[in-house]
């Protein structure tokens, strides 16, 4: 679903993202963890073309984004993102945030666009809210639309960056389960950017562990928590559980 190959990526003359080599497989919940300015949000923005990249090949969901020639409309209807803030339409309602890329990008009539809003809604547990503006609602139920609207899409592939960290302590246990239950629909591939060491033990199947640019562990789950291999790994760990 997703492939680096000698990834290299550069703000100016700085070098962001070095020598990365990354698969993940279709159905793949994969935690990203690291250093604040390792690379993180960098690596996950190129995944979708927010972040372009300077040598090395980059293929998502079968579209070649180091050619110049992807078409990077077609590529984001596939891959849904969600940002630490959420970015919703603060002059539309929460139902019509939901209903607006589908409309607009693929045209779906309105009855059944509704419909399948409604229930997205539902599945994060905000039918309710569906006719307040976001302005009305809590930081943590934005984020819980937000997730929502990515969905209405139906993505083959959910990027997540620090969904959590902009919301209050207690918020965020509910926006987690949302994000547990959408990534593990069996073929839902997720890459999620978090510090939530708790919930990535929950739900990753997969831990990468960044610093300094460059990707220093790759592992599953169990051995990563059990036995990081690498010094810089284990010292992350400590600091943050
Ligand atoms: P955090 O945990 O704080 O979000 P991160 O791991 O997501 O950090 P990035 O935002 O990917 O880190 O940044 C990686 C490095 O690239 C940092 O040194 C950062 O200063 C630099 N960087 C990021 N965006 C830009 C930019 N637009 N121009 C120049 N340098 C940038
Ligand atoms: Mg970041």
């Amino acid at each position: 679903m997703i492939e680096f190959h000698d990834v290299q990526k550069y703000y100016e003359h700085f070098h962001a993202l070095i020598d990365i080599n990354l698969e993940i497989d279709k159905g793949e919940t994969v935690v990203l963890i690291g250093p604040s300015g390792s690379g993180k949000s960098t690596l996950v923005r190129t995944i979708n073309g927010l972040e372009r990249i300077q040598a090395g090949k980059l293929i998502v969901n079968n579209h070649d984004l180091s050619s110049p020639n992807t078409n990077f409309d077609i590529l984001r209807r596939d891959v849904g993102m969600v940002f630490q803030h959420f970015y919703l339409y603060a002059n539309k309602t929460v139902l019509e945030n939901i209903m607006l890329a589908p409309r607009i990008v693929l045209k779906m009539p309105e009855e059944q666009n509704r419909t399948e809003a409604l229930k997205l809604l539902d599945m994060v547990g905000l039918k309710e809210k569906a006719n307040n503006m976001p302005s009305q609602i809590s930081g943590g139920q934005q984020q819980r639309v937000a997730i929502a609207r990515s969905l209405a899409m139906k993505p083959r592939l959910l990027l997540f960056d620090e969904p959590t960290s902009a919301l209050d302590p207690e918020m965020i246990d509910d926006v987690l389960q949302v994000i547990k239950r959408v990534t593990s629909v069996s073929d839902m591939t997720s890459l999620i950017v978090t510090h939530e060491m708790g919930f990535a033990k929950e739900v990753a199947n997969r831990v990468i562990f960044m610093d300094a640019g460059q990707i220093v562990e790759d592992d599953q789950k169990e051995s990563f928590f059990q036995q990081p291999k690498t010094e810089r790994a284990r010292k992350f760990l400590s600091k943050i559980i």
